[in-house]
């Protein structure tokens, strides 16, 4: 898999002025948030194409865990809650839209989830109060009455009734069909490494592939969407961060719910598998694994559920989530590029976050206000970072 573009070149190309082909909206970067929103377009009868790198759905969006955090709409929010919540309220009619569309399954279910107790999760319940998010303290009777198979050393946690998980590869694969469905057109090994101006639109993009135009731009670019903000003036900070991964399968389920412990957790697949993450490591755009963080995970794996310690290791892997310097995602439009949008930077959240940001960023690409005031989430939001402007 080829990595990010070294170099960003802002050249100027001929473009064919016929207009018919050239569709509504062009998305760079097939993740979950490029194809969410290829979606929503599209159902609304928008061309859409989605460029690729690589492969459609192979990077970040691939890797995640697919954790699905409750949320409740109907509270006051903050507007990074507000994005979850509004998510959270539609993962459940998406899933079963792609089910009848496509005939394929993402995995979403509601089943629930373990925090187990720390200083943190303290201060998370009362945020979750506030929220008005379902949740139970469980002493140890009743934490081993729900999951039999946690260690009889953990006496106390959190019920989250409402946690859900997806399983990301089936959900790609899911919107991939979708799109595919509805007419989007895709294009995968087709590396952007710029832009074509005129005054202040961007009229084209210069591909490995040769040159693409639309009306519109939507950079769903993921932990690589620096280099080519940059190309336009901005410089976010978006970087990658390294997550790794450990696979367990045990044949048959063990227990139902996710397990938390601070960052980390173990979340089990109705099919007997058990994933179990995460690290969270400044390593480049490296996805190797590494035994030591692997060893790290397995420990936790056999901490929270000892029988794991005799499951068999059935894969490891990394991915690279798109962090930002205050860990909220970059949303809405380019400054100084009218036609040209942002969607990226969503670190550990985009997943849960997918829905929501498809359905804001299709409104902004038709014109329309979106539902969620964006303003928290402005890629100018920490002063002016201008690289350069062209
Ligand atoms: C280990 C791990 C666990 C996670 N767990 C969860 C979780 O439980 N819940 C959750 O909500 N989130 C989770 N996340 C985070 C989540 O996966 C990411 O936030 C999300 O996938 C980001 O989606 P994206 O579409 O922005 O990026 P990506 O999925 O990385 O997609 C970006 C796409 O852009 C393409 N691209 C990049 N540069 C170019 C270019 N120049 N030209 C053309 N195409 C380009 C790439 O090839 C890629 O396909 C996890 C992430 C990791 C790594």
């Amino acid at each position: 898999m080829s990595g990010p573009p070294n170099t960003v070149i802002l050249y100027r190309v001929k473009y064919n002025n016929g207009m018919s082909s050239q569709p509504d909206v062009c998305i760079i970067g097939g993740g979950v948030i490029g194809l969410t929103t290829a979606y929503f377009l599209a159902r609304d009868g928008i061309q859409v194409e989605v460029l690729d790198k690589g492969d459609f759905g192979q990077e970040a969006s691939w890797a995640g865990a697919g954790i699905l955090p409750p949320g409740s709409p109907s509270a006051t929010l903050s507007p990074y809650d507000q994005l979850r919540a509004q998510s959270v309220a539609l993962f459940p009619s998406l899933s079963s839209e792609l089910r009848e569309r496509t005939g394929l399954d993402n995995g979403f279910v509601r089943c629930g989830g373990l925090e187990f107790l720390g200083e943190d999760e303290a201060a998370a319940a009362e945020e979750w109060r506030g929220e008005g998010i379902a949740f139970e303290v469980l002493d140890t009777k009743a934490l081993h009455r729900l999951e039999p198979a946690v260690s009889k050393e953990l006496t106390t946690a959190y019920h989250l009734p409402e946690m859900a998980q997806v399983r990301n590869p089936r959900h790609l694969h899911a919107l991939l069909a979708g799109c595919r469905a509805l007419g989007v057109q895709l294009t995968p090994g087709c590396p952007v490494h710029g832009f074509e101006r005129q005054e202040d639109r961007v009229v084209g993009l210069r591909t490995s592939t040769g040159p693409r135009s639309a009306r519109r731009f939507l950079l769903a670019t993921g932990a690589w969407s620096d280099p080519l903000l940059e190309a336009v003036g901005w410089q976010p900070g978006i970087h990658p961060v390294r997550g790794q991964i450990a696979l367990l399968n045990t044949g048959a389920a063990l227990f139902r719910r996710v397990l938390c412990l601070g960052k980390r957790y173990l979340v089990p697949r109705p099919d007997g598998r058990v994933l179990i993450g995460s690290t969270e490591e400044t390593s480049g755009f490296d996805k190797r694994t590494t035994s030591e963080a692997i060893a790290g995970l397995l420990n936790l794996a056999k901490s929270l559920v000892p029988a794991l310690g005799q499951a068999p290791l059935e894969r490891c892997w990394a991915g690279l989530r798109p962090g930002s310097p205050d860990g909220l995602p970059f949303l809405g439009a380019v400054p100084g590029c009218e036609n040209l949008f942002v969607a990226a930077g969503h670190f550990r959240s985009g997943i849960q976050l997918s829905p929501a940001t498809a359905l804001v960023m299709k409104q902004l690409l038709t014109g329309q206000r979106p539902a969620i005031s964006l303003d928290a989430f402005r890629l100018d939001r920490n002063g002016p970072r201008r690289a350069f402007r062209s």
